[in-house]
């Protein structure tokens, strides 16, 4: 038998290939939170080749110009709007002028997070509120504002939250973020099971290593740490952003109505790889390049 030239899982379509159809969102609006940059933007842009208008939101002038510059013309209409998730009132400001510019979003993506690599002693604990804060709890905010609405509208809705594979296995060198993901991963089957009676259905999405051009100086540096990122994977690649933007217009489409609470692992089961040999344990200092502890 010849042996598989590419070995690994093959490379995904290309951009602007879809497997839905064409008009799958036409008439649809659709709220990515931190949709400026990497894979909200990239989850953004699959929505609107399906015809989706946008609200992308986020704090930044430059994300939401990036919005507005790089999401117009797939599809639909994009609205940027400046928006903190960590205060209610501002998420209400949002809807606001979502629900005035193209109606009330019919599917959420709560994507925006934060996050940098810091050894758990070293943290501040403003550093861990303020992960906690924007990743938990804006995404509650987000999703109860969302489900409010179409409470009172008596309207179904789809919300996808972004969380990632730590939420299960913890995470070293980011306590704040895996301990964030796991509020928000075990949030998704609390809505699940209270929304759905009124339509609404809650899903989480996992996306694995997938590098982009947004991604933080501190993480990208973690990264660059690591040579060869690609024979680390069991799939012998990284993940590219258009697959996570794919499995989010499925989990959020007339298609995907009946799943609900679900999790969704887009990683090439990386999450799940285990060795045969156990491999030395290197302290997440080492591993950050950060000298011996001092208080
Ligand atoms: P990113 O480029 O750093 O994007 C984070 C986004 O969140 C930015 O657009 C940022 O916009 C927005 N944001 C941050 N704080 C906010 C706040 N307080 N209010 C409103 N928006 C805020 O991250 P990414 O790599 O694309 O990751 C996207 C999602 O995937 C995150 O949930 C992340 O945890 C998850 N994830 C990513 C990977 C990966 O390999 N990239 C792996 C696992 C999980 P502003 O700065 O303009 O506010």
């Amino acid at each position: 038998m010849t042996p598989d030239p590419t070995p690994g899982l093959p490379t995904p379509p290309p951009t602007g290939t879809s497997a839905l159809p064409p008009d799958t969102y036409a008439g649809t609006t659709v709220l990515v939170t931190g949709g400026g940059t990497g894979l909200g933007k990239a989850v953004a842009a699959e929505f609107a080749r399906l015809g989706a208008d946008l609200v992308v939101a986020s704090r930044k002038e430059e994300h939401l110009k990036a919005a507005e510059e790089e999401l117009s013309g797939l599809g639909g209409r994009v609205l940027a709007v400046p928006c903190d998730i960590r205060d209610p009132d501002r998420i209400t400001g949002l809807f606001d002028r979502a629900e005035a510019a193209f109606g009330l979003p019919h599917v959420l993506v709560n994507n925006a997070a934060a996050n940098f690599p810091v050894p758990a002693e070293d943290m501040s604990p403003n550093a861990w509120r303020t992960v906690v804060d924007i990743t938990l709890n804006g995404t509650y905010y987000m999703a109860r504002e969302f489900a409010r609405r179409h409470l009172a509208a008596r309207t179904p809705g789809s919300i996808v939250n972004v969380g990632a594979s730590y939420a299960w296995t913890g995470g070293p060198g980011y306590a704040h973020s895996a301990a964030a993901k796991a509020g928000v991963k075990n949030l998704v089957e609390t809505l699940a099971v209270e929304w759905g009676p009124y339509g609404i259905q809650v899903n989480g999405l996992v996306p694995g290593l997938m590098p982009h051009e947004d991604m933080t100086a501190d993480i990208r540096a973690n990264l660059d740490r690591v040579r060869a990122a690609d024979v680390r994977q069991p799939a012998l690649r990284v993940g590219q952003p258009r697959e996570l933007g794919w499995a989010a217009t499925f989990l959020a489409s007339p298609y995907a109505r009946f799943i609900s609470g679900h999790t969704l692992v887009v990683d090439g089961a990386n999450w799940q790889r285990r060795d045969l040999v156990t491999p030395e344990v290197v302290p997440i200092r080492e591993q950050l390049g950060r000298g011996p502890f001092t208080p």
